[in-house]
């Protein structure tokens, strides 16, 4: 059974075909510059790339790319349409109505609609996405695979902000956390690699990527996460600021007359390690222009792990202890000095890195030595081959 994962943003697609049966990717690509002009990049599994310059006017267009590419004789990978027996679909925001993937319904749709003002830039593109597929493979069972599903599980004490209850009840303004499918994989990554069952450990993931969060996962579920009623709470990012005293939000509005928008902006786009070091939003450059001198790079990657440090430790306390703490996305998986420096900050909790596992990439890895109280792990995240997993459950069990 073939399964297709796609993940539609509001001008890029993103699509995996993933063979459910052994896991294998059969083809890898991404749509771009959708409504704008377009470009499709295909790689197929075992043949050549491929790149077109077709307009794709709308997301409809591109998912026809999609599937003419993956039926095309010569850089396809099937040969007819029943070969995709299922779509899978990151969905961003489920709101509280949803704590587990779904198949989709028409209710699933409204209630994604609803969650649209939670999240709108993501969830009107998951929607358009879900309807093109409807339409180009009719019959054909779709599944929603939910960024916040996973942090459902919180308590009201993690979840609530303390702000006049009313705005709870009436907006439905409180923590909802991101990155869940992310989180979740690398947590039961973590226990199979602790041989260990995963409702007996305390575990911290951190997805460290262009966007960041932390969680805490005890008994297997999420019980804290840094992110919060949007992707911008929690630890300083690549490009938003993270947690800061909601104060200086009205002072530099009131201060240099901003509307709403443009604070959004400055928050969201010129925050994070760009906004600290002047630099950029890549770690990569940020590394690089620190150890050439730039005093302000150096200190906004102190600054990120400081905050990291900080959140992990908060975490410790919340769950009263910690057995794994795992580092996974771009940053994580590939961010060796960053992983160095942030573990150091934590020796108090009797980590001991291992310099030489520090350095290995591209493979789940423990990282610290055999005498270390926590162990550290680099766990590569796969947020398509979970919603893979998932539409299976849900579609062919
Ligand atoms: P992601 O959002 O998970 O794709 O992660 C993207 C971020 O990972 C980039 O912005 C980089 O800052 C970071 N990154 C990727 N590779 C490296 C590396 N080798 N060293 C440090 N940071 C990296």
């Amino acid at each position: 059974m073939n399964i297709l994962v796609l993940n539609c943003g509001s001008s890029s697609l993103k699509y995996q075909l993933i063979d459910s049966e052994t896991e294998n990717v059969l083809a890898i690509g991404l749509c771009e510059r959708i409504g704008i002009d377009g470009r499709l990049k295909h790689e197929p599994t075992g043949k050549d790339k491929f790149v077109s310059e077709a307009p794709l006017p709308d997301h409809t267009v591109a998912v026809q790319a999609v599937i003419d590419a993956l039926l095309d004789a010569d850089h396809g990978v099937i040969k007819s349409m029943t070969e995709i027996n299922a779509v899978g679909h990151r969905v961003v925001h489920g709101g509280e109505f949803f704590s587990s993937s779904v198949i989709i319904t028409d209710e699933v749709k409204d209630a994604i609609d609803k969650c649209a003002e939670l999240a709108p830039l993501h969830n009107p593109a998951n929607l358009i996405g879900i309807n093109a597929c409807e339409k180009l493979m009719p019959g054909v069972p779709q599944v929603a695979v939910f960024d916040t599903a996973f942090h459902q599980t919180m308590p009201e004490k993690a979840y609530l902000y303390a702000i006049p209850y009313k705005y709870y009840e009436k907006y439905k303004i409180r923590k909802y956390g991101f990155h869940g499918t992310s989180h979740k994989y690398v947590s039961r990554v973590c226990a199979s690699m602790m041989d260990t069952p995963i409702e007996e450990l305390k575990i911290i993931t951190c997805h460290l990527g262009n966007g960041g969060s932390i969680c805490a996962v005890r008994n297997g579920v999420s019980v804290d996460t840094s992110m919060g009623f949007t992707p911008l709470d929690g630890i300083a990012m690549g490009t938003r600021s993270g947690s800061i005293d909601p104060a200086v939000v009205l002072y530099l509005m009131q201060k240099e007359n901003l509307s709403p928008a443009e604070m959004d902006t400055i928050l969201n786009k010129e925050s994070g390690v760009l906004g600290i070091s002047g630099v950029s939003s890549d770690f990569r450059d940020i590394e690089s222009a620190g150890n050439e001198g730039n005093e302000r790079a150096a200190i906004a990657l102190d600054t990120f792990s400081y905050r990291v440090a900080k959140t992990i430790g908060e975490y410790v306390s919340t769950m009263k202890g910690v057995d794994a703490i795992v580092f996974t996305a771009g940053l994580g998986e590939n961010g060796a000095i960053t992983r160095q420096v942030i573990c150091d900050y934590l020796r108090y909790l009797g980590i001991h890195l291992d310099s030489y596992k520090n350095c290995i990439r591209g493979k789940a890895v423990e990282i610290t030595t055999k005498q270390s109280r926590v162990q550290v792990f680099v766990i590569p995240t796969n947020e398509e081959l979970v919603i893979a997993r998932d539409t299976k459950e849900l579609v062919f069990k």
